[in-house]
C-alpha cells in the first residue's frame, strides 16, 4: 500500500465538471508508466501503455482500465442578503450525512465553510441547508461566483492499522488502484488504456466519448462495491469490509459480461487473490459494454461503506487485492483472445 499516493489521491478535489485538480495529479503518476498520456475534449486523462512484443502484423488487444476521477460536491447557486449560500447538488449527495460538514467553496481562492440548515426543526432536506463561511456578505460576493465549485473537507484518515476513512473513496480508491496497477506492471501482452474519466457521478457522462475513441476489447471500470454497515441491512449487500476485492455481478446499468466474470474467478482462485461478489449501484462499465461495437465489461472494486457520505471506509486488505487483481488481469488479458476474433 502506497499510502503516500493513496493521501495524495484521495486530498485533491475534483466535484463532477471541475476535475482539473485531481486529472494533474492522475496525469504526473501516469507519466512515467505510460508511453503516451492525453487529455480528451470531455476531460478524460488516457494513459496508453502498449503491449510488449506484439506479434507482427497482428493488432493487440485493447484493454481499457477506468476510474472515475470525479467526487460527488455542489455548486453556488445564489449568495443571500446575509452572505450565506444556497447550492445545488453535483451528484448524488445524502442529506443525512451533509449537515455539519466542513466544506471548501473554490473561489477567487479556497474559502473554508461549513453546511448548516436553512432553519430550525426536524433534518433539513438538502433544498433546505445553507454554507456558512463566517464572512460579511461584501467579502463573499467578491470572493465568491455563481457556478463555483464546492468540495467536502474531509481529509484522508487512518482509524486504525486496517481501515481508512475518505469523504470520497467513491471513486478515489479506484483511481488509486489504477495508478498503483499501472505502476506495478511488469509487461502484458494487450494495449493497456489507463483511463481516468469524468462526470461519472451526474451519470457516466465521461466515458462514451473515451470509449468510442478507443474501441476495447475489453474493459474493467473499478469502483467501489457497497457494502452493509451500521444502518445499511446486511441482507441487502452482498459484500463485507475486509474480506477481498468485490467483482460486480451485475449493477443498474450493466449485467457483468459472464465469459469475463468466469476470468476474473479463475485468476483470483489461481492467485490467491480475495474476492467477493457485487451487485452495485450502475458504473462506467455501461459504456464500455455499450459504446461502439462494444466490450466484454464489468467492475471490480473494493468494498467501501457509507458509500456518499463524507465518511466511507475501506480495508487497506481490499484495496491491495483490487491493485493485485488489477495487475494480474493485465498480465493474462491475451488469453481472453479467442473469446474476442
Ligand atoms: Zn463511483
Amino acid at each position: 500500500m502506497d499510502a503516500q499516493l493513496l493521501a495524495q489521491v484521495c486530498n485533491t478535489p475534483g466535484i463532477s465538471g471541475f476535475e482539473e485538480p485531481i486529472q494533474e495529479v492522475v496525469t504526473a503518476a501516469l507519466r512515467p508508466c505510460c508511453d503516451e498520456v492525453w487529455r480528451d475534449r470531455i476531460g478524460n486523462v488516457i494513459g496508453l501503455r502498449r503491449a510488449t512484443d506484439p506479434r507482427p502484423g497482428e493488432r493487440p488487444l485493447r484493454v481499457v482500465l477506468a476510474a472515475h476521477a470525479d467526487e460527488i460536491g455542489m455548486m453556488v447557486k445564489s449568495i443571500d442578503g446575509d452572505g450565506f449560500m444556497r447550492f445545488q447538488p453535483v451528484g448524488g449527495l445524502n442529506a443525512q450525512a451533509i449537515v455539519s460538514q466542513r466544506v471548501v467553496i473554490h473561489g477567487q481562492q479556497p474559502i473554508q465553510g461549513v453546511i448548516v440548515p436553512a432553519r430550525d426543526g426536524g433534518p433539513p432536506a438538502l433544498a433546505d441547508m445553507l454554507i456558512d463561511v463566517g464572512r460579511p456578505r461584501e467579502e463573499v460576493v467578491r470572493l465568491v461566483t455563481v457556478g463555483d465549485p464546492v468540495s467536502f473537507a474531509q481529509e484522508l484518515v487512518q482509524l486504525n492499522d486496517q481501515v481508512y476513512m475518505g469523504r470520497n473513496f467513491d471513486d478515489r480508491l479506484g483511481t488509486y488502484c489504477l495508478l498503483a496497477a499501472l505502476q506495478q506492471l511488469p509487461a502484458a501482452q494487450v494495449d493497456v488504456y489507463a483511463v481516468s474519466t469524468v462526470q461519472e457521478e451526474v451519470g457516466v457522462r465521461g466515458m462514451p466519448p473515451a470509449a468510442y475513441a478507443i474501441e476495447p476489447d475489453i474493459g474493467l471500470a473499478i469502483d467501489g462495491s457497497v457494502t452493509w454497515g451500521a444502518h445499511i441491512p446486511k441482507h441487502e449487500y452482498l459484500c463485507a469490509l475486509g474480506e477481498g476485492t468485490g467483482i460486480y455481478l451485475m449493477d443498474g446499468l450493466t449485467i457483468g459480461d459472464r465469459r469475463l466474470l468466469r476470468f476474473l474467478f479463475e485468476l483470483c482462485e489461481r492467485h490467491q487473490i480475495r474476492y467477493q461478489r457485487n451487485i452495485g449501484g450502475g458504473t462506467d462499465a455501461s459504456a464500455l459494454q455499450r459504446t461502439g461495437r462494444g466490450a466484454l465489461a464489468t467492475t471490480v472494486g473494493a468494498p467501501t461503506r457509507y458509500m456518499h457520505s463524507t465518511v466511507q471506509l475501506a480495508h487497506v486488505d481490499d484495496i491491495d487485492a483490487t491493485v493485485q487483481l488489477l495487475a494480474t488481469f493485465l498480465q493474462h488479458a491475451h488469453e481472453l483472445e479467442p473469446l474476442i476474433r
